[in-house]
């Protein structure tokens, strides 16, 4: 090391400077590490780990290391080609570490584009000054602006809701429950606009990368009349490492004045973030289901919270937490009651299966409609939500059943390119040919049971030969800008019958669909979550509101063996609020979220019995040592039981929930009890994961 005598003298102190650096490994805490010239906190490095070089951040200069000098490793490179980041990320990322119980270093890394998070993208010959520098000299997109149409004049719920919101109390949360079509989009759009002519950046979130293409088109339109150049940036896991930099890098410098994307968009530093808006605020995939099991939307209040600037939830179907924290008044609740254009709400029908001929799965009603409109030339679409041909391949003779070899779930029948069909495990990606014949008796007469996209989409097609017909599910979206491009022929009217995931149930604004059919409802009406109702009220509300949106007399058909049940009483009526009342209150009966809070570990190890031994040492070990455990006498702890799909690529699986009527006392539990039960799993070589706020339980 040379310091120049001007440096020392410049610096009131000479080194070495001590630095504690998050790196994504999963060991809890920071790491020490000294430099000879003093680093900023929020700068990133690069430093030796064991043998490897890694890239962490800089999240505190202590004193003092933790452990003797001579033992503290130099830190190999700093890097300076980003400002350091912002107090309000470190903040942030300190929150989700402590809430979510994970190490700073796996909340802060893997929130980076890969670029800014790998040592290789430095480190010789073909780095070129790094990705930072390389990206700096690409040339800006052009924008040509989109040519708006007049903007539609706000209702007077529109304009409350908007006037609420501009108005709103720094660091508060907003609830806009507008039902399907309410015109949500305009709300989002005028506030966005008085936010960004303050000069603030604006956070907008939709749950689907699908759903990202239509908010750009929407956004650019509304942008050129407000901001001149390119001032939105795009961000979901879609996008090559590249244009995720690229989207980033924009944003963080504050270039980009807008930020459309995913969930995991919450993570990017905005230095004048100003507004975060979250489009379908219910929708599950706000939640990340590996690594760090974050929920986007709760963050994204947070931050709101911790920025002093507002949130808005926006969703025809709440949440039911968030509905809750509207009724007592935590979440300022505005609502759009009814539709923006001046059309009704769909008519939602029960078809009752129980005492029907069926024809493929589809009731006389349904075909009627379908055909009807047809002759009309609008729009359908057939909800389904299974995708593949059939769910299971069957042996009429001896029961046999498809089964993967490596879960406990049968593999779903698909039809490839052509007419060839294969077995596909959706759990673990498993993949076989179609057997020739009954592998236990030798029978040739396999036959497919149940139905999925595939077959139903195969079914109509020879129903209604001269329709046209096009599949929207995760198979046929597979290759990047596909779905875009179906969406699009459905939006040119290219399309007539749409067979379709819950891929195509949420968020799109069709303009000449009419006719909506449901399949297959009731899969979930009896699932052990005691989420399910909740989910499927909201997703066929969902899917349902896609019909008639711009066109008067649409028809919602929803096929099901179980019409009596509350779900589809409320669904009739277009009944959110009656849904949301009774559902809180059985949950409050019986002290379930969001009158209690939840936390899963789950074990994962090749035999159910170590998962399951591991789970009732961690259950114990509070009631081993009573006095020990801050919080302890007020959570409760279930018994620990294998998960449904027990077996997922040969290893089992068994799960142990944690319950309490107060977070604050299961949060300093968990502090305490998981990195003993880490400990524990270790010693056991059984992998463990905890979940806070779990979804699926
Ligand atoms: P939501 O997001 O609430 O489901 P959208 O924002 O997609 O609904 O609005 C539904 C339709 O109503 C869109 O086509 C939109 O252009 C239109 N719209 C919104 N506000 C108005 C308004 N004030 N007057 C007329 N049409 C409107
Ligand atoms: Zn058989
Ligand atoms: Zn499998």
């Amino acid at each position: 090391m040379t310091a120049t005598p001007d440096a020392i003298s410049a610096s009131a102190s000479t080194g070495p400077f001590w630095l504690h650096v998050a790196l994504d490994v999963p060991l809890d805490g920071v790491f020490d590490y000294q430099h000879h010239e003093p680093v900023l906190v929020g700068q990133r490095v690069i430093v030796h780990f064991g043998r490897r070089q890694m890239i962490g951040v800089v999240v505190a200069l202590p004193e003092q290391p933790s452990y003797p000098p001579e033992q503290v490793k130099s830190i190999d490179q700093l890097l300076d080609d980003l400002p350091p980041f912002p107090e309000d990320w470190l903040r942030m990322a300190r929150f989700a570490s402590t809430y979510y119980h994970r190490p700073l270093g796996e909340v802060m890394m893997p929130s980076l584009p890969g670029p800014l998070r790998k040592p290789s993208a430095y480190l010789g010959k073909r780095s070129a000054g790094g990705p930072v520098l390389r990206m700096a000299k690409r040339k800006e997109k052009k924008v040509e602006p989109v040519d708006s149409d007049v903007l539609p004049v706000l209702n007077a719920e529109q304009q409350a809701a908007v006037d609420g919101i501009v108005a709103a109390k720094p660091g508060s949360c907003l609830l806009l429950h507008g039902v399907t079509g309410s015109g949500k989009t305009e709300v989002y759009m005028r506030v966005l606009e008085h936010v960004l002519a303050a000069g603030r950046q604006v956070l907008f979130m939709v749950p689907e990368i699908n759903l990202t293409p239509q908010f750009e088109q929407v956004l650019r339109a509304r942008l050129a009349r407000v901001l001149p150049g390119d001032v939105l940036a795009v961000l979901h896991s879609g996008l090559s490492e590249g244009e995720r930099l690229r989207s980033w890098l924009r944003v963080n410098s504050g270039q980009a004045r807008i930020l459309l994307g995913t969930r995991l968009s919450i993570f990017t530093p905005m230095p004048e973030l100003g507004l975060i808006i979250v489009d379908e605020e219910h929708d599950t995939s706000y939640k990340q289901q590996d690594g760090l099991r974050y929920s986007a939307r709760d963050l994204a209040v947070w931050r709101g919270y911790d920025l002093k600037v507002p949130v808005v939830l926006g969703s025809a179907t709440p949440s039911l937490e968030s509905w809750n924290h509207a009724r007592q008044g935590r979440y300022s609740l505005l609502s759009l009651p009814k539709r923006a254009r001046e059309v009704s709400l769909p008519r939602v029908r029960l078809v009752d299966t129980r005492h029907l001929r069926l024809d493929s799965g589809f009731s006389p009603q349904l075909l009627d409609a379908l055909e009807a409109c047809l002759d009309r030339g609008e729009q359908s679409l057939v909800f389904i939500n299974r995708r593949g041909y059939a769910p299971v391949l069957h042996c009429a003779s001896c029961g046999w059943l498809s089964q993967c070899p490596r879960c406990t779930v049968y593999t779903v029948l698909h039809r490839q390119n052509g007419f060839k069909h294969n077995l596909q495990c959706h759990h673990c990606g498993y993949q076989a040919p179609v057997p020739r014949a009954c592998p236990d008796c030798g029978d040739q007469d396999l036959q497919p049971m149940g139905r999925g996209t595939q077959r139903i989409e195969e079914f109509l097609g020879e129903r209604f030969p001269n329709a046209r017909l096009v599949r929207i599910d995760a198979d046929s979206t597979r290759l990047k800008g596909s779905a875009q491009q179906l969406f699009e022929q459905v939006h040119a009217g290219e399309v007539d019958i749409m067979v379709g995931t819950q891929m195509v149930a949420k968020g799109h604004d069709f303009t000449r669909l009419s006719v909506v059919g449901v399949l297959n409802a009731d899969a979930t009406l009896f699932a052990h979550d005691f989420r399910a109702p909740e989910r499927l009220f909201a997703q066929l509300m969902q899917v349902a509101g896609r019909a008639g949106r711009h066109t008067e007399g649409a028809d919602v058909i929803i096929q099901t063996g179980y019409p009596e049940q509350a779900v589809y009483q409320s669904l009739i009526k277009h009944d959110y609020i009656g849904f949301a009342q009774s559902a809180l209150n059985e949950r409050e009966s019986v002290g379930l979220p969001p009158f209690a809070y939840q936390v899963l570990l789950s074990a994962e190890a090749p035999q159910l019995a170590d998962a399951i031994r591991l789970l009732t040492q961690a259950r114990r070990l509070p009631e081993d040592y009573p006095n020990e455990f801050p919080g302890a006498d007020q959570v409760f702890l279930y018994d620990p039981v294998p998960l449904r799909v027990l077996r997922v690529a040969k290893v089992e699986r068994a799960q142990l929930l944690l319950e309490s009527a107060h977070r604050p006392a299961l949060q300093a539990f968990v502090r305490y009890w998981g990195p003993q039960v880490a400990q524990l799993a270790k010693q056991h070589k059984v992998r463990i994961t905890i979940e806070v706020d779990p979804l699926e339980i």
